[in-house]
């Protein structure tokens, strides 16, 4: 396990300074108006892509390439510091990726995921669905079903998908669905649906509270048959899995103890860089309004003289280095293997509550404008706002051991 050092490395540093460059000239100047269009940004994940950012390269490297598991927060938080809607759009091919590396054999990665980025002439997107109308934070409840028919080797996929970053118009959708309801979430697999299958279309598209630039959408899957090769892992693994997870059902039976828990390691490996979104949302508000209060005077003095600001900022720009903080041990963490009381749901829940606390104080700080559309506070509290209690419950299991209802 490589040391966990707070020193960057030099292609750390360049990496941090070359996405800065990008959020800096070219996503911040678009978060006013691709909030209010709330339209994906296509003009600007283009540009993206023509310098490698939005690219199967370069999330190869930051998921892969680096022993640290730095690079991919690092990235994430200039990213988001630039504008978490139009960083999102940016990174949400990203999810798929993720669900079909930590799914697939290495064939089907190398097939699948650069066909979620495509080439910057001809620009691809990936979806990542597993969350459905009844079943978001309870991902043990899916109710779209996968069915083998076995005469054409397809598997033929019903259900609808909800809140979906990148759905329906996506190239690549990556499905979990039920192939054994018995088994819950131990009987889920997932699925590539290639682009143009028939069966699947985009439901409604969502208006948001915020991050209004991604698109998010249901996904109608109507009788959607892929070839066999689409599931990811493979038969053979998945008829393992299903036969070991139907052993320990029925000893659970038996024990009385229930249904086994389900495997949270893989969620738990990506949480470290939704954490690092936040850290760059609440830290784009926290110099932002640093800046103003120094600038902005009331009573003959700038209001940051004034300590109820002051101690405010100060207060502010800890709480952001404590979660970068935790953000950084979790993905180290995760790189190798070794959490232990779910440190990766830590990092989410302690950055998104920052963000949010963060946000929020600097809409204070900018008094009346901060309230208005004019300045870009308001748009960042709106966008903070996407972060999940659903974590404690994570966090309390693993420190505890029990299954903490
Ligand atoms: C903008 C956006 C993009 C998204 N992108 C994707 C995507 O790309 N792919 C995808 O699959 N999904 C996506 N989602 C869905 C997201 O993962 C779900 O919204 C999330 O899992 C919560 O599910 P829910 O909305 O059904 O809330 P519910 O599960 O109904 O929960 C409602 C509230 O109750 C809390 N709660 C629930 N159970 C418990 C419990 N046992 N203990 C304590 N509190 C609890 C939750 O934390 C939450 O605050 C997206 C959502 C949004 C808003």
């Amino acid at each position: 396990m490589p040391d966990f050092s707070l020193s960057l490395n030099e292609d750390q540093i360049q990496l941090q300074k070359w996405v800065h460059d990008f959020a800096e000239n070219v996503v911040r100047p678009g978060g006013e108006e691709w909030d209010e269009r709330e339209e994906f940004p296509w003009p600007i994940v283009e540009e993206a892509a023509k310098i490698g950012l939005y690219s199967f390269d370069f999330m190869a490297q930051a998921m892969m390439g680096d022993p640290t598991g730095l690079t991919l927060p690092i990235a994430l938080e200039e990213l988001f510091w630039g504008d978490a809607g139009i960083g999102l759009s940016i990174f949400g091919s990203g999810l798929a990726a993720a669900g079909i590396a930590g799914n697939g054999t290495p064939e089907q990665m190398l097939e699948w995921v650069p066909q979620c980025y495509g080439t910057p002439d001809n620009i691809q997107l990936g979806a990542f669905c597993v969350s459905e109308p009844d079943a978001g934070s309870d991902v043990s409840s899916l109710r779209t079903k996968a069915v083998y028919d076995e005469a054409s080797d397809e598997w033929v996929l019903n259900g609808t998908k909800a809140w979906i970053t990148n759905g329906g118009i996506a190239d690549v959708h990556v499905v979990v669905a039920s192939v054994d309801a018995e088994l819950k979430s131990r009987g889920q697999a997932s699925f590539i649906i290639p682009p143009g299958t028939p069966g699947l279309s985009q439901g409604q598209k969502y208006k948001k509270h915020g991050i209004k630039a991604s698109h998010t959408a249901e996904v109608v899957l109507d009788d959607c048959r892929v070839p066999g090769s689409c599931l990811l892992g493979g038969k053979e693994k998945l008829d393992e899995k299903l036969a070991r997870a139907h052993e320990a059902l029925t000893a659970a039976k038996k024990e009385g103890t229930g249904s086994p828990q389900p495997a949270m390691a893989t969620f738990e490996a990506t949480r470290p860089a939704v954490g690092a979104m936040a850290v760059g949302i609440a830290r784009a508000a926290y110099e932002y309004s640093l800046d103003y209060a120094k600038e902005r005077k009331a009573f003959g003095k700038p209001i940051i003289m004034n300590q109820s600001i002051a101690f405010m900022l100060a207060n502010m720009c800890m709480e952001i280095d404590a979660a970068r903080l935790l953000v950084w041990r979790a993905a180290w963490l995760a790189r190798n293997g070794q959490y232990k009381n779910a440190e990766g749901s830590q990092s989410k829940l302690y950055a998104g509550r920052t963000a949010v606390r963060v946000t929020e104080r600097a809409i204070q700080i900018l008094g009346g404008y901060g309230y208005t559309r004019e300045y870009p506070v308001e748009r960042w509290h709106r966008d903070a706002k996407i972060s999940e209690q659903i974590q404690e419950l994570v966090i309390s299991r693993a420190i505890s051991g029990l299954r903490i209802e």
